[in-house]
């Protein structure tokens, strides 16, 4: 036994090396004490470079201190050419890759199963390792997972469950490095599959015997390349300063890990498949930022409202014995609770928890993507010791990578550890919480949501079906007409009434009716139904329900966003059945992809598709890039049918593409004999640049995902481009700029100048580093010059687009006149769906949108407009009503004493109320001089705003509201003749926005139209 002091007089770190075990540990009696078999030899070498490169042996554990030898298994250093966690090498997913098959290929205790691609091309793997009888027999193992994942194969029957949970062996799934600068899981996890492969010492073989340990070592695969050349690059120039990794992924960074519900990403893809399939019980995802070992999943509150109790109870259970063993082996830092609140289902680990499986999470402490043994100081907060965390992270260590592949590799081997000899338990939990996903709808309830086959938005509904198809969501369609009993809504704000717009109003009791409790809906057959009473309905209804955060929860730092009610944010209708009558319905199960039907009907010239807001009109419109589209600036009547304002008018598109393509993308077309008397204007396939900084590009990278995804054509340029480009007329007439990373300062100013270029581009260097995006130097910005340009291009007929703190950055530099930005004040919003109006139903840009859509607001931020320069608020406008102090109640008149009684000709004239969203009408006394007064055709016009206070929260966390009430959230500012078009909401967010998207197709098709419908002011 050998004492590690720490401190002076603290003595607390025992070394299980060779030593006495501490008292038995709280698991069965079967569980093997960790540590070498005395009967194994060990790998010399490498067990002496572990703890050459271990900084201190406190960070060491019995269970990594040595690696087993083996005469036919090659160890990690066959590739890497030192051991896994060695300093200063990080490897490339090709060569973690090739060390796993060359491990597969030397042990039949290994398997390598490609699991798909990334978006860049990259392949995934899943890693199988188990023992050689288990992997004998895989299949049969899996069969049994997948009765007990779906308990109606086995007719519900507990005391088979019980059978088939004594028999199998569970799978747990270990995933490593979403997030690519915390870059040491594919270590850490090479030598854990050699581990599990190779190690007899009972602990390990208990593991192996009983369980299946699937593990994907990275699994942002394009990112992780990606940061292994800037490593190196950092390497090759050691006194150089080197960049930040701009792009993880193709499309987001640290976002990738937000995905578990749009599933837009290969990665999210990838992994869920790969758990379904497999019928695995647990994802556990490696992360790193916190030092040094925390074990997030038991988390803190609130948590996630629609998953099983169950499993929160596995959380604690599972949590709490990986603090105690890796307390016990004396390493320090290890916590679990701590500040994650479980509320939002974003998580890839997410995945687990909404299938019925075990979600499990690790911070550990990386040290940036950087694989130097680097000195760290933590701060008072990282060391601080809480109840929750005795034994915390020391303030001052040297830490290396193979610190933390010790860690991380033996809080696994913990947790595999307490599940295999847990497995019965956990299998019958996994089966238990499949049943109770099933019982549900005549439970909890809901019993189904319906989604009615008389929705006015076919393709976005096709859409959000889709979703849930890519969550393995059974869905069925009604074969028949049906009615549902729901429960009456009344004497409330219009809480729905986004989703209600999606359809035709609903039958029932009119609301004076006051002794009816419920209403009857029926439903068109062909209607789809979600049925709770299926082994994933958890996700089904997590997606598909309201969230509610409470201003005064306990909670003040919410993780992330707090509400995300998909069919609100994409602007359809999904009814919550309670009634489990409607289960009994005659439906059918849905299988293949569900597409919205398209397609041409009638004949004529004049081809018209009603603008409904669907993002494929969009694609459409580049699809037939040289056909004419107009768009109807008011709605009409032709063929016996009505239009929608903005509906699309094509002509000269051949007859068999218009049809094919327009089936493809499930769009209606009717074509009319005779153009209809509407008055229209061209419809653009608008030239588009995607403008993005040097300083941050995660969330601009949702927006060219929607982009490509939609087939709509851009070019991508950075703002060092704009800076280059004296005419950017000539090029682009759309310039979209999403929210971009950094100040709005830094937009313009860029990185600072001093000390070295650095390049962020594709060389024999940098051979991961993607050529969609590159400069020599990612310090400057747009500086004067650009900003210069981007004026030009606004003032001669472009249009640009801000978003959030781009729009602040196109106010603050002065592109517009009349508008402000207004911050949320004492209200408060933490990623919320709030409820939006339509303000100008003329404005190209509202096109299609419905009225009281719900928007994604980060931070509650809207505008204030004006129809003078300066701010308002400070005039008599901006007052609000009543009276000052003085004299009489409150609707008294003061009355100065010692003066005549006012005579009406003094008094102030009556002036019409001006609500938030209208522009203040210009007075008299301001025309007098209007020096400050703006044009009327230079004004700010508002499209969009927030609705009224006590309508606006729609799903998430809202305290207060009434700064951000009724406020203009979307704004068209013309500038010469040009628009900058603003928006204070983020309309394309993160793949769960899909309703609000057509307000940015809209702008762009309509870029030379803008002002269509706007009634000028008279002065
Ligand atoms: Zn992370």
């Amino acid at each position: 036994m050998k004492r590690y002091p720490l401190v002076a007089g603290i003595v607390l770190v025992w070394s299980l090396l060779g030593g006495v075990s501490p008292p038995a540990v709280a698991q069965s009696a079967a569980a093997a004490r960790p540590g070498r078999s005395p009967t194994q030899p060990i790998d010399e070498q490498y067990s002496k470079k572990i703890r050459e490169y271990t900084t201190e042996p406190f960070f060491l554990s019995p269970l990594v201190d040595y690696l087993p030898a083996s005469k036919t298994v090659p160890t990690p250093a066959v590739v890497l050419g030192d051991i896994a966690g060695a300093p200063n090498k990080l490897p490339y997913s090709k060569e973690v890759y090739e060390y796993m098959r060359l491990l597969a290929k030397a042990t039949p205790r290994v398997r390598v199963i490609s699991i798909g691609t990334t978006e860049e091309g990259r392949e995934m793997i899943a890693v199988a390792v188990a023992s050689e009888a288990l992997m004998a027999r895989l299949e049969a193992n899996r069969a049994k997972l997948a009765k007990l994942a779906d308990p109606r194969s086995i007719g519900m029957n507990d005391a088979q469950a019980a059978q088939l949970a004594a028999e199998a062996a569970p799978i747990y799934y270990i995933t490593g490095t979403i997030h690519s600068p915390e870059a040491g899981a594919p270590t850490a996890l090479m030598e854990l599959a050699y581990r599990l492969a190779v190690d007899e010492s009972p602990y390990i073989r208990n593991i192996r015997d009983h369980l299946i340990t699937l593990i994907t070592p990275i699994v942002e695969v394009d990112g992780r390349d990606r940061v292994v050349d800037l490593f190196k690059w950092h390497m090759a120039h050691p006194n150089e300063t080197w960049p930040n990794l701009i792009y993880w992924g193709h499309y987001v960074a640290h976002d990738n890990n937000r995905d578990a519900m749009g599933l837009t990403l290969k990665l999210s893809q990838n992994v869920l498949n790969t758990y379904v399939e497999w019928k695995a019980q647990v994802i556990h995802d490696l992360h790193e930022s916190v030092p040094y070992l925390y074990d997030n999943t038991i988390g803190d509150g609130p948590y996630n409202a629609w998953i099983d109790p169950l499993l929160t109870n596995e959380w604690q259970m599972i949590g709490w014995n990986n603090v105690q063993e890796m307390t016990r082996m004396g390493m320090p830092g290890v916590f679990a609770f701590g500040n994650f609140d479980t509320w939002s289902p974003g998580y890839l680990m997410f995945m687990a928890a909404t299938h019925n499986g075990i979600s499990r999470l690790y911070e550990t402490f990386g040290n940036g993507g950087s694989a130097e043994t680097l000195e760290r100081t933590l701060s008072p907060g990282e060391t601080a010791r809480t109840w929750y965390r005795q034994n915390p992270p020391l303030p001052r260590v040297k830490w290396s990578l193979r610190n933390n592949n010790n860690y991380e590799q033996t809080g696994l081997l913990v947790s595999l550890s307490y599940i295999a000899e847990n497995r019965q338990l956990i299998l019958r939990n996994f089966y238990e919480k499949s049943k109770r996903s099933i019982l549900k709808a005549r439970t909890e309830g809901p019993a189904a949501y319906v989604l009615s086959a008389d929705t006015r938005r076919p393709g976005t509904q096709a859409e959000l079906l889709r979703v849930l198809q890519k969550q393995h969501v059974e869905i069925s369609r009604a074969t028949q007409p049906f009615t549902v009993t729901l429960p009456l809504r009344r004497g409330r704000a219009d809480g729905q009434a986004g989703r209600r717009a999606d359809t035709t109003a609903r039958q029932g009791p009119s609301p004076a009716d006051s002794t009816k409790k419920t209403e009857t809906r029926s439903f068109p057959a062909g209607s789809y139904l979600v049925r709770m009473d299926q082994p994933y309905s958890r996700i089904a209804d997590a997606l598909l329900d309201y969230q509610y955060w409470s201003p005064t929860d306990p909670q003040r730092t919410p993780y992330d966003d707090t509400g995300w009610t998909f069919p609100e944010g994409f602007g359809v209708e999904a009814v919550r059945v309670v009634d489990p009558k409607v289960l009994e319905i005659p439906m059918a199960p849905v299988s293949g992809e569900i597409r919205a039907p398209g397609g041409i009907t009638g004949q004529g010239d004049v081809v018209a598709i009603n603008h409904n807001g669907d993002n494929a009109l969009a694609t459409l419109r580049y699809r037939l890039k040289d056909a004419d589209f107009q768009a109807a600036e008011e709605p009409f009547e032709a063929g016996g049918r009505k239009f929608n304002r903005g509906t699309f008018l094509i002509r000269g598109a051949p007859a068999a593409e218009l049809d094919r393509a327009t089936k493809e993308l499930g769009l209606q077309g009717f074509a009319l004999a005779s153009a209809p008397s509407v008055k229209t204007h061209p419809l653009r396939a608008a030239r588009i640049a995607i403008l993005h900084t040097w300083i941050g590009t995660q969330t601009e990278g949702w927006w060219r995902q929607a982009f490509d995804f939609l087939q709509i054509p851009y070019d991508y340029i950075s703002v060092q481009e704009v800076a280059a480009t004296r005419d950017l007329r000539t090029k682009w007439d759309v310039i979209v700029f999403p929210p971009a990373g950094g100040s709005v300062q830094s937009i313009v100013t860029g990185l600072p100048m001093w000390r070295n270029p650095m390049p962020w581009k594709n060389s024999p260097e940098t051979p991961n580093i993607g050529t969609w995006a590159q400069t020599d130097d990612i310090r400057p910005g747009l500086g004067w010059e650009g900003l210069s340009h981007l004026e030009q291009f606004v003032s001669g007929g472009g249009v640009l687009v801000g978003v959030a703190n781009t729009a602040s950055f196109a106010l603050q530099y002065g592109f517009t006149s009349g508008v402000s930005l207004n911050p949320a004040g004492q209200s408060r919003v933490v990623g919320s769906l709030l409820r939006s109006r339509v303000v100008d139903p003329a404005s190209p840009i509202a096109y299609g949108i419905i009225d009281s859509l719900a928007v994604l607001s980060e931070d509650g931020e809207s505008f204030s407009v004006n129809s003078t320069l300066g701010g308002r608020g400070g005039g008599r406008f901006g007052e609000q009503a009543g009276r000052p102090t003085g004299r009489g109640t409150a609707n008294d008149p003061d009355v100065p004493q010692g003066r005549p009684a006012l005579d009406p000709r003094f008094e102030l004239p009556v002036r019409p109320t001006v609500e938030q969203w209208q522009l203040p009408p210009i007075q008299d006394d301001q025309l007098r001089n209007p020096l400050n007064v703006i044009p009327p055709d230079q004004r700010p016009r508002v499209v969009l705003r927030f609705a009224g206070q006590s309508d606006l929260l729609v799903s998430g966390l809202l305290s207060g509201g009434g700064e951000i009430a009724n406020r203009p959230i979307v704004v068209d500012a013309p500038r010469d003749k040009g628009h900058v078009v603003l928006f204070s909401i983020n309309p394309v967010y993160r793949g769960t926005t899909v309703g609000s998207y057509f307000l940015v197709f809209n702008t762009i098709l309509n870029f030379d139209n803008l002002g269509a419908g706007l009634k000028l002011e008279a002065r």
